[in-house]
C-alpha cells in the first residue's frame, strides 16, 4: 500500500456520497490505503437508498444519461454492470397531453432531425427553429456569454411554443435543477453539447432498475474494502487539524492527505477551520440551493403508465415514473418536482393531494393510493446560475483536495459531476 510518502496512514475521504466514493475507488485503484468517513449510517449521500415501511425506495428519483461517461466507467470498474442495472431508453419526451418526441437509434444529427420532424404536437416551424438553434450553438463552438441565463438564450434564438415548454425548459430544469430564468445558459449548452449532439448513445436516458445503493455506492464500498481500505459509517468528521506532513481528524487518526467530499454546506464547516482556504470558502458561502421533491404513491398493482417516464405539464409535478416498470413494486409511481417554486409553500398532505389530482387529469380515473410518501431534499443541488464561481479540487493546502458535485466543472450538480470531481480530486492528490 502506498502511504503518499509521509509514513502516515494513507488518505482520508470525508463523505461517502458518489463523489467521495469515486475518489476512494480511484485512490484504492492507485494502491493508496483509503479510509472513508461517513456521518450517516448509509452510503450514497443525496443519491441513496431509503427504506420506508420495509419498502426500499430512493431518496429521490434519479435519471442518468448516456453521456455520463465516467459514472458508467466507474460502475463497471466496481463490478456494477450498467447494462443490467440501468434501463437504457432512446431519448424520449412523452407527455400525458399527447406531445411525443422520440429519437430513433440513428447517428447524430439524423436522430435529432428525425425526432424533431416526427414529434407529435411540435409545429414544423418549431422543429426547424430547434435545428437552427443547435447549428448556431455548434458554429459558436458551444460558447455563450457567461452571464447569460438559459431563458435569455432561448429568447435570443426564438425558441417558443411547445419546443420551449415541452423540450428545452423541462430539459434545463431536469439537468440544472434551476428554473430557466435563473439557470446558466453556458452549463445548459454544455449539457446539450454532450447529451444531444455527441455520440448517439450519449442522449439515451438511463433509469435505474434497482435502488440507487446497488447502482454504485455499495459495490464501490466493497471495492474499496477489497483493496485494503475501510468505510466508517456513522462517523461525523467535526475537526480537521493540520500538522507538518499531515492532517488529524477529530483529534484522533492522522492521514497524509484528505479529500473533503461533503456537500457544499458541510464542506464549508470544515474549510472554515483551515487557513488559506478563503477563496473556496467564499465561493461555497455564495451558493444558493434548489430543492427536489419526490412523491411516491402506491396504487393498486393494476395501475401503470404508458411509458416508464411520463411528462406532466401545467401543474407542479414535472415527471412521473412507473417504478413497477423499473423493477420496483407494481403500481408504485414516483412524481418529481425539480427546483424551487410555489409548491414549497404546500404541506406534504397538500402536495400529495395536488399530485393525485394532476395524475388523475393526466391518466384518467385512478383509485386512491394505498399509501404515499413525500421526500423533500431542500438542498438537492446548488442553484446553477450564470457565471457561478465554483471551487477547484486543488486547494491552497498541499494534500487537501475537494470533491463534490459543486466543484468546478462544465456540468451542473449531477451524479456525473460528483463522480468526475471525485476522480479529479484523487488524481490531484497524487500530483500534489
Ligand atoms: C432528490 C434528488 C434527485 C436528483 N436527481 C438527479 C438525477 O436525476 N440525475 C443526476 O445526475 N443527479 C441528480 N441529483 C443530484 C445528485 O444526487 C447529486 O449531484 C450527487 O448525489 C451529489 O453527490 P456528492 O457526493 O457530491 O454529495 P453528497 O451526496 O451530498 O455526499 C456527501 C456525503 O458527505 C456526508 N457528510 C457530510 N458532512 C460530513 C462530515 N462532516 N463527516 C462525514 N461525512 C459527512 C454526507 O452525509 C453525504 O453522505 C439529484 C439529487 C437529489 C437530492
Amino acid at each position: 500500500m502506498a502511504d503518499l510518502g509521509h509514513g502516515l496512514s494513507g488518505a482520508a475521504v470525508v463523505g461517502a456520497g458518489w463523489a467521495g466514493l469515486a475518489a476512494a475507488v480511484t485512490l484504492a485503484e492507485q494502491g493508496v490505503r483509503v479510509t472513508v468517513f461517513e456521518a450517516s449510517r448509509s452510503l450514497g449521500g443525496r443519491a441513496r437508498r431509503v427504506s420506508i415501511d420495509g419498502v426500499d425506495l430512493d431518496n429521490g428519483q434519479h435519471v442518468l444519461i448516456g453521456a455520463y461517461r465516467e459514472t458508467l466507467r466507474l460502475m463497471r470498474q466496481v463490478g456494477a454492470d450498467p447494462e443490467e442495472l440501468l434501463l437504457r431508453l432512446p431519448l424520449e419526451l412523452r407527455y400525458a397531453d399527447g406531445f411525443h418526441l422520440r429519437a430513433p437509434r440513428l447517428p447524430y444529427p439524423l436522430n435529432l432531425l428525425s425526432a424533431l420532424l416526427g414529434a407529435r404536437r411540435l409545429a414544423f416551424s418549431e422543429a426547424l427553429a430547434a435545428m437552427r438553434f443547435l447549428i448556431s450553438l455548434r458554429v459558436r463552438k458551444f460558447r455563450v456569454l457567461p452571464d447569460c441565463s438559459a431563458a435569455r438564450l432561448l429568447d435570443e434564438h426564438s425558441q417558443s411554443g411547445a419546443l420551449r415548454t415541452r423540450v428545452w425548459e423541462p430539459l434545463c430544469v431536469s439537468a440544472l435543477n434551476t428554473p430557466v430564468e435563473r439557470a446558466s445558459a453556458q452549463i445548459f449548452v454544455n449539457v446539450l453539447r454532450d447529451g444531444l449532439t455527441g455520440a448517439r448513445k450519449a442522449s439515451d436516458l438511463l433509469v435505474a432498475r434497482t435502488d440507487l445503493g446497488r447502482l454504485f455506492p455499495q459495490p464501490a464500498a466493497e471495492y474499496v474494502k477489497a483493496h485494503g481500505g475501510a468505510i466508517e459509517l456513522g462517523t461525523l468528521v467535526r475537526r480537521i487539524a493540520r500538522f507538518p506532513g499531515g492532517f488529524r481528524l477529530n483529534d484522533a487518526q492522522a492521514f497524509s492527505s484528505v479529500v473533503i467530499a461533503c456537500g457544499p454546506q458541510h464542506a464549508g464547516q470544515l474549510l472554515v477551520q483551515l487557513p488559506a482556504l478563503d477563496e473556496a470558502l467564499s465561493a461555497i458561502n455564495a451558493f444558493a440551493y434548489e430543492p427536489i421533491v419526490t412523491c411516491y404513491l402506491q396504487y393498486p398493482e393494476s395501475v401503470s403508465l404508458p411509458a416508464p417516464m411520463l411528462g406532466l405539464s401545467g401543474g407542479i409535478a414535472q415527471w412521473v415514473f412507473d417504478r413497477g416498470r423499473l423493477g420496483g413494486p407494481k403500481g408504485l409511481l414516483a412524481a418529481v418536482i425539480s427546483a424551487s417554486g410555489a409548491h414549497e409553500e404546500l404541506t406534504k398532505e397538500e402536495l400529495t393531494a395536488r399530485i393525485e389530482i394532476e395524475l388523475k387529469a393526466a391518466l384518467g380515473t385512478l383509485p386512491s393510493p394505498q399509501w404515499s410518501q413525500v421526500i423533500t431534499e431542500k438542498r438537492a443541488t446548488f442553484s446553477c446560475t450564470p457565471a457561478l464561481a465554483r471551487p477547484e479540487a486543488f486547494t491552497a493546502i498541499s494534500g487537501l483536495v475537494l470533491a463534490g458535485d459543486y466543484a468546478a466543472s462544465e456540468y451542473p450538480g449531477t451524479l456525473e459531476s460528483a463522480v468526475r470531481s471525485g476522480i479529479a480530486a484523487a488524481t490531484a492528490m497524487g500530483e500534489n
